[in-house]
């Protein structure tokens, strides 16, 4: 099964790409990982990407592109993959495409993890986190019993700089700027599948095992 995971930050997207990789058990391709583990491992690749993350500009697709390349064609990853974090834009889409055509694949779905941005950015702006212990709130969905104190050490609890409202605005433009043409290209394609992510986890993850039983005649193991 070769799948695509898309959604806008704080969607739940990382959530469910753990979820169904453990339960159908296929690897899964984070973007995220993939740089870290270039720039750990100190490779061309790495060491270009470094700069232009340490810089905050975004790594430009053809470093991207030629990690994805590397990645997909180690033997683990060709019976399938669920990529998430890419294609990150419709550039991206095309030359995935190209390259799965290389071989005769192609993706059998793109799953869009839909949650209107009202909603997306109550989840994330609304996260608080105590320095000290590690705990985690969110001032809707999870208060603190002890306010904007952490109820389990008593330390006054912090927005994280990445989830600071101007920055999660700007990542939301960002997101919904490049990434829509990619969703318009996978309908175009029919192969985009949007499911309903204003719901749990677990209805989240339901409806997509339901989709994909339905495509390979399988269930979660
Ligand atoms: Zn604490």
């Amino acid at each position: 099964m070769k799948i695509v995971l898309l959604g806008a930050p704080g969607a739940g997207k990382g959530t469910q790409a753990k979820l169904i990789c453990d339960s159908f058990n296929i690897p899964h391709i984070s973007t995220g990982d993939m740089f870290r583990s270039q720039i750990k491992e100190n490779t061309l690749l790495g060491i270009q990407a470094k700069e232009y993350i340490q810089s905050g500009r975004l790594v430009p697709d053809t470093i991207t592109m030629s990690m994805i390349k590397e990645i997909l064609n180690q033997e683990k990853y060709s019976d399938g993959f669920l990529l998430d974090g890419f294609p990150r834009n419709l550039y991206q889409a095309k030359q995935l495409e190209l390259l799965l055509g290389e071989n005769k694949e192609c993706l059998d779905k793109a799953f869009l993890i839909d949650v209107p941005e009202n909603i997306i950015f109550d989840r994330i702006a609304g996260r608080r986190f105590c320095n000290k212990c590690g705990a985690s709130y969110h001032v809707k969905f999870n208060p603190s019993k002890a306010g904007d104190k952490c109820e389990v050490c008593g330390e006054a609890l912090i927005q994280r700089d990445d989830d600071l409202e101007r920055i999660v605005l700007d990542r939301l433009k960002i997101y919904n700027k490049t990434v829509q043409p990619v969703v318009g290209y996978y309908k175009d394609h029919s192969i985009l599948e949007t499911i309903q992510g204003n719901a749990g986890t677990d209805e989240i993850f339901y409806n997509i095992c339901s989709c994909l039983a339905e495509l390979y005649s399988i269930h979660p193991a």
